[in-house]
């Protein structure tokens, strides 16, 4: 049995029982991982057929809270990631350029990279590629052969889903009544079209394929992910997360075939991420409601605003995507950032309270109560949020003491470890990407209230906090000009 770890903060201690929402129970679940301080992670990555949505994103990040969390609560985290690089969509695609499906895939791969390191996602440590792990995949599908769990047609082995009787647990889909020996040649398809699947299509003419030994032919989508899985973390993982939408038939898929090969449990925690919607509706390529990170960027939205946009809304809850909440998100970073600067640059007198540490230790134990609770980032952000606006009001009134930034700092850096927002490096992210972004203009109401904001972090003799002021509305084209009575006037390049 696992040792939960144990958080400390200040002189209490704490035992946080770390939950999460299962998709296989439907129940939200005390979190044990298989080895005590370990967790094994498998993480379905992009397919590298075109540019990620921040959709997609939306899924990355949850991934990454899930992985910062479980790290900063002391676990040794061994995340695997994907990249699916042969798939239906692929075949066709880099068929119709007239390029390898390498060459094809290369450019999606590096954009993907970059997009996250833009987004601060940390790596995973083992990020792999489907089309290395092809002698995998065919040695997987000869256990399922030797088991009985497949036949050919055509040149192409299919999965018998008949066979094994736990087909449907994951997306609790009905089997009765299904027509034996139906198949589907698609990757994705939907629950009404529940069939065996194709394990190893045979080629097309002019399509991609490998020669092995269960003849010439290219791996479906779900044999990919389960080959992947079991070599690098073995037979039963801990946690396998992705979007709903990966329920079925992907995940229902490898479950068939990783449990029909080892006989044992794939997987103990399955969390799956809701999805990010535009209008009400899923964001998608074939729907073409989609943006790219690159095409916000470009727009003058920042690397952190986006990163704190998808993270601040729990997982499980859908996300409805707007402009207006990309700008909450923005002035959300800046406030925070403003506090820690002003927290780290004020002078404050001598001294400590102990109402703040308290302050402090509360706001700590709520924010992680908050992400213990199957990742509820809302409540977390709450609880800082709290924090910030206490210590700002105690600063303003004089309450604030020298010996007070360190506890408080401390819950900021605890906030950070997860959300990575703080660090204001966002425009050498956008450099780096090649990107030169112009803000979104400010309208008048919003320069005048930064310029008063900037007034009061001077007059309280806060000049790091002031500069930052000055500096984001010279990046959104606003120039300030101060007058000798200390009065300031403001212009637009
Ligand atoms: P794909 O590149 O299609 O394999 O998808 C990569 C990841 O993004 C998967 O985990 C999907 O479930 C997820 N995903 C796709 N669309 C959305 C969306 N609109 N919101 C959240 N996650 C999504
Ligand atoms: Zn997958």
């Amino acid at each position: 049995m696992s040792a939960q770890p144990t958080l400390s903060s200040g002189n209490r201690t704490t035992k946080t029982q770390i939950r999460f929402h299962n998709t296989m129970s439907g129940q939200t679940e005390p979190f044990v991982p298989l080895v005590a301080g370990e967790v094994r992670s498998y993480t379905c990555g992009p397919t590298v057929y075109d540019f990620a949505h921040i959709g997609n994103f939306r899924t990355f990040v949850f991934q990454d809270i899930l992985r910062r969390y479980l790290k900063s609560k002391g676990f040794r985290v061994i995340q695997v990631m994907n990249l699916t690089d042969v798939d239906d969509r692929i075949i066709q695609k880099s068929a119709a350029a007239g390029v390898s499906i390498r060459e094809y895939t290369e450019k999606y791969i590096q954009a993907y990279m970059d997009d996250r390191r833009a987004l601060n996602l940390e790596p995973p440590e083992y990020i792999a590629r489907a089309t290395e792990h092809i002698d995998d995949m065919v040695a997987l599908i000869q256990r399922l052969t030797a088991k009985g769990f497949t036949y050919t047609s055509e040149g192409s082995t299919y999965y018998r889903i008949a066979k094994f009787p736990g087909y449907g647990k994951l997306s609790k889909i009905d089997v009765a009544g299904m027509q034996t020996g139906a198949r589907v040649d698609m990757d994705r398809y939907d629950k009404d079209n529940a069939r065996d699947f194709a394990l190893w299509k045979a080629p097309k003419p002019g399509e991609h394929f490998w020669e092995t030994p269960i003849g010439p032919g290219r791996p479906g989508w779900h044999i990919e992910c389960a080959a992947m899985a079991l070599k690098y973390l073995g037979d039963t993982l801990d946690i396998h997360s992705g979007g709903v939408d990966l329920t079925f038939p992907h995940h229902e898929n490898e479950i068939a075939e990783s449990e029909a090969a080892t006989g044992k449990t794939f997987v103990r925690y399955w969390l799956h991420a809701e999805h990010l919607l535009v209008d009400h509706e899923k964001m998608s390529k074939s729907v073409g409601n989609f943006a790219t990170l690159r095409e916000l960027f470009s727009h003058g939205h920042k690397p952190s605003s986006i990163r704190f946009l998808l993270a601040s809304v729990p997982y499980r809850r859908q996300l409805n995507f707007t402009p207006e909440s990309l700008q909450g998100a923005a002035s959300s970073v800046e406030r925070m950032r403003n506090f820690v600067s002003r927290l780290r640059a004020e002078k404050f007198p001598e001294g400590s309270s102990p109402a703040i540490a308290d302050r402090a230790a509360k706001a700590k134990e709520e924010f992680d109560r908050g992400l213990a609770d199957d990742l509820n980032t809302a409540q977390a952000l709450a609880a800082v949020f709290d924090l910030v606006r206490d210590a700002n009001t105690a600063m303003d009134r004089g309450e604030f003491r020298r010996g007070d930034a360190a506890p408080v700092l401390e819950v900021m850096e605890t906030f950070d470890a997860i959300f990575a927002v703080l660090h204001d490096d966002d425009a050498e992210k956008l450099k780096a990407l090649g990107i030169s972004a112009s803000g979104p203009t400010l309208s008048d109401a919003e320069v005048d209230a930064l310029v008063a904001e900037r007034q009061a972090a001077r007059k309280r003799r806060d000049f790091a906090a002031s500069d930052r002021i000055r500096d984001q509305l010279a990046e959104r084209g606003v120039i300030l000009e101060d007058s000798r009575d200390g009065g300031v006037r403001w212009k637009r390049k």
